[in-house]
């Protein structure tokens, strides 16, 4: 077998991270072969299987962009305006994300987003092999090992291995073998469950379509984000162990999909009425783990580098997971055509993605806690509707957090370092303050000026 060209790369993964690399790549005029453990899903039934969505924000669509996906993609998404907010008294209320509909996210269907993302991939000449699991690698004669459901291992040379192949990656394992990667990785102590709200008789959306919805409860929510075939997923996010005392459930006394239909008749009783499966969807779907992972080295020299999940996975509560990992490949692609030695390029990569991957980790963390306990509590929506005038106000120097991290290009790292300083602000100017009316606009507008230099402009266009 002859060893490839010097253009050529392998990625592991065809998932949303691999199909984007891919064609990024493969536009560029790189010789691309992608590996994928699973089967091709395109050619699975024509059914599309258990709805399982993804909120879409600018960074993910940038990245689009240029793969030319966005048309496709858009095609089936569905917009999300705020966070559609449902107290335990029963009352609603929309939060928005943005200024107007220019500030929304997409709600996108998973498998739905990998199938077109690999047409355009194998369109843009990127050459895609299912049924191949990456299974080990010989670094040093640059051989890798993979294997399908015929029980054959296939040998097979490469000049580098990219690393897309999700959060428990192969290479990675792989690469670890070969250099440490400070890998550690952070469990938390709740875990979700996924369940449907279908259509209504008449086909329609049963609930309102543009938003995400969220029934807070303190330290466990629910979450429900619509599809385009007039369906909700919903995901149940629960303590793994109860705190009886407390009055919170947990994946220990919520076993069986009678015991989830009780707590949601009890704590979440609007949407139990539109779950009519609620037993059997909890009963036959899998209970996820969520974690964050962090490793101090994404890259062996200039053979093998990892990006997305594999390199960072992060924790769902920020939508921001494959958004990164886009972003990721965006710059990977960039950092690749920049220079031809790779491990430079790679190096240059880790240097420019990692301090960002571990902002979007910590502030996916922090969103946990803001999702499931403050967005019903009284001092964080007087800081949120101080948020909102603020940004009317210093356009330029006040952009709430939310907004850096979802609709700018901004790198993570800045919108983690500024939101601080602007989340000080905010407690401080509100402290003492019911409604923002007895505010002091001279004195608001000094401190904000004072605090905040002018937004730093987006590093990359859009
Ligand atoms: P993956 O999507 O996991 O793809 C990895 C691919 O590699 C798969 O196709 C897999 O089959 C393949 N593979 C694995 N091992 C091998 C091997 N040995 N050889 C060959 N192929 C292999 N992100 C958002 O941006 N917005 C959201 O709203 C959002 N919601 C989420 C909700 C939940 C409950 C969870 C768990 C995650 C969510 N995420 C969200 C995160 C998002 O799913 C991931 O960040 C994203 O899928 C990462 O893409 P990836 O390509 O790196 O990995």
């Amino acid at each position: 077998m002859n060893p490839p060209n010097d253009r050529h790369l392998t990625i592991i993964g065809a998932g949303l991270a691999g199909a984007v690399l891919a064609t990024l790549l493969a536009r560029r005029g790189w010789d691309v072969e992608v590996y994928e453990k699973r089967d091709d899903p395109r050619k699975r039934d024509l059914e599309r299987g258990r709805s399982i969505n993804l909120a879409l924000a600018e960074r993910g669509r940038n990245a689009l962009r240029q793969a030319g996906a966005d048309e496709a993609v858009m095609a089936q998404a569905v917009m999300m305006r705020g966070r559609m907010v449902h107290f335990a008294d029963g009352r609603t209320d929309l939060q928005r994300y943005g200024r107007d509909d220019s500030e929304v996210i997409w709600s996108v269907h998973r498998g739905e987003l990998n199938r077109i993302l690999l047409d355009i991939a194998e369109r843009a000449g990127a050459r895609l092999h299912f049924d191949l699991g990456l299974q080990s690698v010989d670094f040093d004669n640059r051989i890798a090992h993979y294997g399908g459901r015929d029980g054959q291992s296939r040998a097979i040379p490469f000049r580098t291995l990219i690393g897309a192949d999700g959060a428990g990656s192969s290479l990675r394992q792989a690469m670890a073998a070969e250099t440490d990667l400070r890998e550690r990785s952070d469990f938390l102590d709740h875990s979700y469950k996924e369940l449907e709200i279908p259509p209504s008789p008449g086909g329609d959306f049963l609930i309102e379509p543009n938003a995400l919805h969220i029934w807070p409860r303190g330290r466990y929510m629910c979450i429900a984000l619509p599809n385009d075939e007039q369906t909700f997923t919903v995901t149940l996010f629960l303590p793994n162990a109860a705190d009886p005392e407390a009055g919170v459930p947990g994946f220990d006394t919520i076993r069986t999909g009678a015991d989830a239909r009780a707590l949601f008749d009890r704590e979440f009783p609007d949407a139990s009425a539109l779950i009519p499966r609620l037993e059997q969807d909890f009963d036959g779907n899998p209970t996820g783990v969520l974690g964050t992972l962090y490793l101090d080295r994404w890259h062996l020299d200039g053979r093998a580098v990892l990006v997305g999940d594999a390199a960072h996975a992060m924790v769902p509560f920020h939508g921001q997971g494959m958004n990164c990992a886009f972003e990721d490949c965006v710059a990977l692609a960039e950092h690749l055509d920049r220079t031809a030695d790779r491990a430079t390029a790679f190096a240059a990569f880790q240097a420019e993605r990692l301090p960002n991957a571990r902002a979007i980790q910590h502030m996916a963390l922090e969103n946990y806690l803001e999702m499931r306990d403050r967005v019903d509590d009284d001092d964080y929506l007087i800081q949120r509707a101080l948020e909102r005038l603020l940004a009317e106000r210093h356009p330029d120097r006040f952009v709430p957090r939310y907004a850096m991290v979802t609709f700018r290009h901004i790198p993570y790292a800045v919108a983690l370092e500024r939101g601080n300083i602007q989340r000080e602000l905010l407690v401080e100017l509100t402290r003492g303050h019911q409604r923002l009316d007895t505010l002091d606009w001279d004195s608001v507008d000094a401190a904000v000026r004072a605090r905040l230099a002018s937004l730093p402009g987006d590093d990359r266009p859009a």
